[in-house]
């Protein structure tokens, strides 16, 4: 099973709706598609989607990454895959984008040889799970038109962009859950865009308020740290990690901390599913419970989240909703949606049998 050859491509994907965060607004991606081919026939699936002002990775990065990978693991063999993943994350510093793109398809392979569905291979057992939604930032009265738009889906869970103005973020979650009604659960994201003084302050009024706030994902700034503890201190709410937490080290040093909650894993973050397993390796040995999101990604690497997230009993909450954004899906087989259930098929590794053409 000797790797022979990672072949890329890109396919532009239009989203349905524009997704807007404190950081950023896409009305399109671009994905990068990896084919990790081997001498046995065997042919494994990844994908990876530049988030630049998240992770640093660009399309011309991803794909230079993947290239100085190939060069280095070509040539290797899956039947002893610990060499591979460690030259795979040690042949180059950061990259995590790529590094995921190529850690997938490599999981791919190994579950298809012998023949499980890659969840399997990794320890879980569920295959159908609920995602939240999310509603991008924009006006209060925007928010609560895209949130009607989606209730429609069934969705239980909102998972809410704000981070532009504390006020004005205020007047956007009270507008959203009057419209959504008291019942319905709503994840905070403020995309590092309040100061940690200022999350407090927001999240003590959404309290006195009564909202039905589920935790608050990543108020302050990406390395601010002693921020993120500061906000737990003194929240009596759940503060989860996001753009805080990329490598295992991250997740240690925030454990250690006691800074946050909760972490949200990203494979695009963490470099694939070989890092993904440490960091909830180190969440679960310090009760901290993890949810498996995505950035804006198309079925492809979502899969590969998927069947990671129903593999650790550590990981409790999903948001997997990129590709509900997405006006097509590269895959053939793979993941599919049914309402708010993310189906993961029964069929070996990803299950994703190959790529259009077309990109229907
Ligand atoms: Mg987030």
């Amino acid at each position: 099973m000797e790797i022979t050859d990672i072949l890329i491509h890109t396919v532009t994907i239009p989203l349905i709706t524009p997704f807007k965060t404190a950081l950023r607004t896409v009305t399109e991606i671009e994905n990068i598609l990896v084919t990790v081919t081997t001498d046995s026939q065997l042919v494994g699936y990844g994908g990876a989607a530049p988030t630049a002002v998240i992770t640093g990775d660009t399309l011309g990065s991803i794909m230079g990454g993947i290239e100085h990978i190939r060069a280095n693991i070509v040539g290797m063999s899956l039947e002893n895959p610990e060499p591979v993943f460690q030259t795979l994350n040690n042949c180059l510093v950061g990259n995590t984008s790529a590094k995921a793109a190529v850690d997938m398809a490599l999981y791919d392979i190994i579950a298809k040889s012998l023949k499980v569905p890659l969840y399997r291979l990794l320890g879980g057992k569920a295959h159908e799970i609920e995602t939240d939604i999310t509603i991008s930032l924009d006006t209060p009265e925007k928010m609560v038109a895209e949130t009607l738009d989606k209730l429609k889906g069934g969705y239980q869970i909102l998972k809410i962009k704000v981070g532009s103005d504390p006020e004005l973020d205020i007047e956007r979650l009270q507008a959203v859950q009057d419209a959504a009604g008291p019942e319905m659960k709503i994840r905070i994201d403020a995309n590092q865009g309040w100061s940690a003084k200022e999350a407090v302050a927001v999240g003590r009024e959404l309290q006195s308020r009564k909202l039905n706030i589920e935790l608050m994902e990543q108020p302050v700034k990406a390395r601010d740290f002693i921020g993120m503890k500061y906000v737990r201190d003194h929240l009596d709410m759940p503060v989860m990690a996001d753009e805080s937490v990329f490598s295992p080290q991250d997740a240690l040093e925030l454990v250690n901390m006691q800074a946050v909650d909760g972490l949200n894993i990203k494979l695009m973050k963490c470099g694939g599913i070989y890092n993904a397993l440490k960091i909830a390796a180190i969440a679960e040995t310090a009760g901290i419970p993890c949810m498996v999101g995505s950035m804006m990604e198309s079925h492809v690497s979502v899969a590969a989240a998927a069947h990671f997230a129903v593999s650790r009993a550590i990981v409790k909450r999903f948001d997997l909703d990129a590709p509900l954004f997405c006006s097509k899906n590269p895959a053939v087989g793979g993941i599919s949606y049914q309402g708010r259930s993310v189906i993961i098929p029964n069929e070996p590794g990803l299950g994703i049998t190959a790529f259009r053409k077309s990109g229907k």
